[in-house]
Parts: C-alpha cells; structure tokens; sequence
C-alpha cells in the first residue's frame, strides 16, 4: 500500500468513527429521552389519580392555553384515539372521557420538556398574591 493510499484510508476509518459514535450519542439520547417520557407518563398518572391537593398547586403555577397541537398524546408512542385536523390542529376521539392526566397535561415546568418545546402552556415561579384594591 502506497503512504497515499494508506492516508486515504486512516481518512476514511476516523470518518466512519466519527460517524458511529454520533449514531451512538443520539442513540443514548433518544433512550434518555424516551426514559424521562415513560417516568413522566407515569409520575401523570400517579399525580392525577391520587394526588388531587398537588395538582391544585401545581395548576396554581400554570399560564397559556393549549395550541392543540397534540404533542402530549404522542409521548412515547402516538395514542389511538388521537386525530389530526386538516388544518393542522388536533383533537381527542375520546374528549369527554379522556383521563384525567390528558385533561391536566401539563402539570408542571418538567411535562414540557417530554414534548420538545412545543406545547403553548408555560409555567411561573410563585403563585401570584392578588391584592385587595382601595
Ligand atoms: S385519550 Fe385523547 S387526550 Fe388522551 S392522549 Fe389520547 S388523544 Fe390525547
Ligand atoms: S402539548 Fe400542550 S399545547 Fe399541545 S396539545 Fe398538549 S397541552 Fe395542548
């Protein structure tokens, strides 16, 4: 093999291990993120179902409204009765009888980072005291 040739291919090995290891980081990112989807969905489901004087708390802290964009009925995979509108827009098969951890969704700062940014609710630090007007 020519020192040319021997170049080339030294080239070609770092470019495919470069490659692989940023296959392998996004890898371990997408299970990351797929693990904090599956302890949220759970910590939802707990929260809503027996917790109801936290939820009155944490809802106490949330400002927005919702987009309908349906980013939180496809965290970990996408829900059966989820349909989308043509003109973008989502909504729920089920609405009147959806779970409550649906209807409460976000709950908190944590929720919205299991949906990448896109959900229009967003959180304060401190519940805001209303004073008495005089
Ligand atoms: S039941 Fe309705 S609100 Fe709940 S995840 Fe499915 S589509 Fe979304
Ligand atoms: S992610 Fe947020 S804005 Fe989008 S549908 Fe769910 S609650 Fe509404």
């Amino acid at each position: 093999m020519t020192r040319t040739s021997k170049r080339r291919s030294a080239r070609q090995r770092s470019l495919e291990e470069v490659l692989a290891e940023r296959l392998r980081s996004r890898a371990v990112e997408d299970a990351k993120f797929r693990a904090r989807q599956a302890q949220g969905k759970l910590r939802r489901f707990v929260t809503a179902t027996f917790r109801k004087e936290e939820v009155i708390e944490k809802l106490a802290l949330r400002r927005g409204e919702c987009n309908r964009c349906g980013a939180c009925c496809e965290i970990l995979f996408k829900c059966p009765f989820l349909k989308k509108q043509t003109d973008g827009t989502t909504s729920c098969g089920i609405y009147e009888d959806r779970p409550n951890q649906c209807r409460l969704f976000p709950m908190e700062q944590r929720d919205l980072a299991e949906v990448r940014g896109t959900c229009s609710f967003y959180f304060i630090e401190k519940p805001v005291k209303l004073e008495k007007a005089s």
